[in-house]
């Protein structure tokens, strides 16, 4: 133990599970850039040759992070690729050579000029797309400028010790490399708990807490850490008491995550005989395998856009077309529901011209992109399309719908494209089940006349919170607000549901409401035909759909739906889920008699435990 006092901290907890063990603080702060003039032509000679070999480090660093990704993650390593292609572009590489033999600049210095030079090359192109690589350049040109200074880029795979990692923020290529094994947990002080860090370490069982404030100033590389990622509560350097609590809530944690895995197979059928589905939101193709050790009966989600990330090009109509191929055939005969592109705002942004957007959420995104570039679309669409002719088990799905209107121009497009099809004899899925998410406000009223055009519902609760309280979801400012039990969201969820079944079709939820066991009665209540959650959640929240009864459920919500506060609503559910299933909330939520705050999400668990 060491002598440090004690001091407890709180963020938003983010991947449930408690992690114990050592800190360590990713710091990236600028490196001071020496500037100098070479003198002789073997000191030009000599700072080539140290140019040639920080970049030929850092192509191999590069290449060592690729191999450490699981094959789980392999589709991000092509982040990677486009750092390592970068390395050898004329534009960066050539360029700092001759910055080093025409004006004897030192490396470090020749590197920074090639780099200014290369933005504002790329940022006067017309090519929108060469310009939005900017951050690709600056990311390789970092890593080159640090091993010149001999420094390392501070890399996960450089942690030697198993630790939490403390960070003001993390990017995606960050997250992919949680999966290296030495990550026991994860505390970030800024972020939500839909941005990209906390989707990762849920979909890895990684214990993380977001949106804590100032916990990169308060905590050291060092400091003995646990990290609640339930509760979002960072104890630094606790007692002998708090040690011996949260390790026996490990033990707890895990013998349970142990038993409930074991039926993760089963059904979902309430106790009165209700069955409702159980199904997987994935974003890559890898992670079929995970929805399915975990009990998936289908995809619910595919979120699309993850497959045109981190890419050199964009991908051509083939590549996307095997990819939803692959998808199918792995999946069937069970359903797969392909999200149509919901890039914008936080998603696929380097796609796209960067707009002047004061609001992004508000702005050119999702389905509304999609028939902005309609080319692209068409190119989706088609993929869809053919890769449903495999098994017939494909489902389309529009994000982001907010009237009729886009159904319309949806359907004319589909047209268009099916005949396309059809008159080159290109086999496709002429009956494909289409459907879209509501997840904002407006299609909640209009969702009467929408469910008359369409053959399923899909509730995007991460967005319909979003936009219905009026609350940016990634913003760590208002994060206290974004209430799934908001009596507005509520109301909201149950008109989409009615609407969809007066019509005659299923309605699933797919937001993170949807893993969270917590709030099983609630949606079960609300009569919700599919839950579609993050893998991971699927053996706690398939485990309480079997221990409940759906008359009681639709009792409770009925008696919900008349409270007037999210306050009122949340007492009244930790009453029922305490009394139903005192062991689930026992083990995962130990001070839930006190006053915290119901959290947005939760899936399984993964105890970390490392304090050598
Ligand atoms: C949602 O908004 O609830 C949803 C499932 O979509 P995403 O999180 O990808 O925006
Ligand atoms: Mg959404």
């Amino acid at each position: 133990m060491n002598n440090h006092p004690s001091l407890t901290i709180k963020g938003t907890g983010a991947s449930p599970g408690i992690a114990i063990g050592k800190a360590y603080l990713l710091e990236r702060g600028q490196i001071p850039v020496p500037s100098y003039r070479l003198f002789g032509d073997e000191a030009v000679a000599d700072e080539c040759r140290r140019f040639e070999e920080a970049v030929a480090k850092a192509e191999s660093d590069l290449e060592a992070i690729k191999e450490s990704i699981s094959s789980e993650f392999k589709e991000h390593a092509r982040l990677l690729e486009v750092q390592q292609m970068i390395l050898r572009d004329p534009s960066i590489y050539d360029e700092s050579l001759r910055y080093i033999e025409k004006d004897r600049s030192n490396a470090q210095l020749a590197v920074i000029k090639s780099l200014r030079k290369a933005r504002e090359l790329f940022n006067g192109l017309n090519d929108e797309y060469a310009k939005s690589r900017i951050e690709d350049v600056n990311a390789a040109g970092d890593r080159v400028i640090r091993i010149l200074a001999g420094q390392n880029h501070t890399n996960l795979e450089d942690i030697r010790e198993r630790a939490i990692l403390i960070a003001h923020d993390l990017t995606p290529a960050d997250a992919i490399q949680f999966q290296v094994g030495r990550i026991l947990g994860v505390v970030t002080e800024i972020g939500g708990i839909t941005s990209h860090t906390s989707i990762v370490a849920r979909s890895l069982n990684i214990p993380a807490v977001v949106a804590a404030e100032n916990a990169a100033r308060l905590i050291s590389t060092g400091d003995i850490l646990i990290v609640d990622g339930g509760t979002g509560k960072i104890i630094i350097n606790p007692s002998e008491r708090d040690l011996s609590f949260y390790y026996e809530r490990q033990d707890e944690l895990e013998a349970y995550i142990k038993q409930i895995s074991r039926h993760a197979h089963l059904p979902a059928v309430t106790r009165d005989a209700h069955r409702v589905g159980a199904e997987a939101n994935i974003e890559l193709l890898e992670e079929v395998v995970a929805a399915k050790d975990n009990g998936a009966e289908a995809i619910g989600l595919y979120r699309t856009e993850f497959f045109f990330m981190n890419r050199m090009e964009l991908p051509d109509e083939e590549a996307i077309y095997k990819d939803y191929r692959d998808l199918a055939e792995l999946m069937a005969p069970c359903q797969v529901t392909i999200r149509t592109l919901d890039a914008g705002a936080d998603k696929l942004t380097s796609w796209f011209p960067r707009l002047e957007e004061t609001n992004p959420s508000l702005g050119l995104r999702s389905i509304r992109l999609c028939l902005h570039y309609k080319e692209l679309f068409k190119t989706q669409l088609r993929a869809i399309l053919r890769a449903g002719a495999i098994a017939g088990n494909i489902r389309l799905m529009l994000p982001m719908v907010s009237g009729m209107g886009e159904v319309f121009q949806t359907k004319n497009i589909l047209k268009e494209v099916q005949s396309d099809l059809s008159r080159k004899r290109i086999p496709f899925d002429q009956n494909m089940p289409f459907g879209v998410m509501i997840e904002v406000p407006a299609a909640v009223a209009m969702a009467d006349l929408l469910a008359h055009e369409v053959d399923f519902f899909s509730i995007g609760t991460n967005d319909l919170i979003q936009y219905t309280i009026g609350i940016d979801r990634s913003n760590e400012h208002v994060a206290y607000l974004y209430e799934p039990l908001h009596p507005g969201v509520l109301r909201f969820i149950k008109q989409a549901v009615d609407a969809g079944h007066q019509a005659g079709i299923p309605v699933s939820l797919c937001g993170e409401m949807a893993g969270e066991p917590m709030y099983v009665p609630i949606l079960l209540g609300l009569k919700i035909d599919s839950f579609s959650m993050n893998p991971t959640s699927l053996p706690r929240v398939k485990n309480l759909i079997r221990r409940s009864s759906m008359k009681e459920c639709c009792r409770f919500a009925n008696n919900v739906l008349r409270m007037s506060t999210a306050q009122e609503i949340n007492q009244s559910l930790r009453k029922m889920v305490m009394k139903k299933f005192p062991e689930e909330f026992r083990v995962f939520e130990p001070n839930w008699l006190g006053e915290e705050p119901v959290l947005a999400n939760r899936g399984s668990a993964k105890t970390n435990r490392d304090t050598e």
